[in-house]
């Protein structure tokens, strides 16, 4: 689990890796940092930091779900 912190609001989010690959790619935590934003509008780097949750820390833990990407298509028309 990868959880990124927000240095302006300080809101923690829990996400699974794999949703976060599915947003940005494999990339590496550094680059990971610079691509996330938070949804305060701060421009801060998110402090990214991979939690491994034990025992009682696991129950009850909140992970953001990530909600599917919907990619717009604009149908782009051409005159002959
Ligand atoms: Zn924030």
């Amino acid at each position: 689990m990868t959880g990124i912190r927000c240095p302006s609001c300080k809101k923690p989010n829990n996400y699974s890796p794999a949703d976060l690959i599915a947003v940005v790619g494999d990339v590496e935590v550094d680059e990971l940092m610079r691509r996330m934003k938070c949804g305060c509008g701060g421009s801060h780097f998110l402090d990214v930091t991979t939690v491994i949750p034990s025992g009682p820390e696991a129950v009850g833990l909140k992970i953001g779900r990530l909600v599917p990407i919907k990619v717009k298509r604009v149908p782009v028309w051409k005159d002959d």
